[in-house]
């Protein structure tokens, strides 16, 4: 099998197949957005990083991934602010919560019986998460402490209605629309 050569789509220079690097896989802009050539190809981490584009990008890329899980089954969205979206699938084999900070778009991954100890030392739950991550996320945690202190709080925050409260798409471009926790009293 050979491998096709990969090309960091920001600066032109070689990317390895099996090394770490970033992609945003999924039509997710419409079709005249002049940051339609970026997605679904690799991007260097450190280009990526020092995008001026990056917060639009993955801002957009964040709220696609909201509109998807509303109609996947296996993914509750649990928390939705400015700067991050929570999911979590609390069924086995996957029992995971993911994490997607809106300025940078990535799918961090935190199994949910290890929740409390990655808000305690994500780097140690989470090795190798990139420094515009870890930037981000110091950023979010004290709140997603405070609200999630424990994966029970994770799933107990699963709106069993979410599933069924689709919206026409017209709708869900609002910025007042805070996502599946909306109508939490
Ligand atoms: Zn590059």
């Amino acid at each position: 099998m050979q491998l096709a050569k990969l090309e960091c789509a920001l600066c032109g220079g070689q990317i390895d197949a099996l090394g770490d690097f970033f992609r945003a896989s999924g039509d997710f802009l419409p079709a005249k957005d002049p940051l339609v050539p970026y997605c679904n190809v690799p991007l260097h981490w450190s280009c990526y990083t020092r995008w001026s584009e990056r917060p639009r990008f993955a801002g957009l890329y964040v709220r696609a991934w909201i509109d998807a899980n509303r109609k996947n089954p296996f993914w509750w969205g649990v928390h939705r602010d400015e700067r991050v979206y929570v999911s979590v699938n609390p069924e086995q084999p996957v029992e995971e919560v993911s994490v997607r900070l809106c300025t940078v778009g990535s799918d961090i991954r935190v199994p949910l019986a290890k929740w409390s100890a990655w808000l305690a030392d994500c780097d140690q739950v989470t090795p190798g998460l990139h420094p515009v991550e870890r930037e981000a996320l110091s950023q979010v945690l004290p709140a997603l402490r405070a609200r999630f202190p424990d994966d029970h709080a994770v799933v107990h925050a699963i709106d069993p209605d979410e599933k069924r409260r689709a919206r026409p798409a017209a709708a869900r471009g609002r910025a007042t629309d805070s996502g599946p926790t909306a109508h939490t009293p």
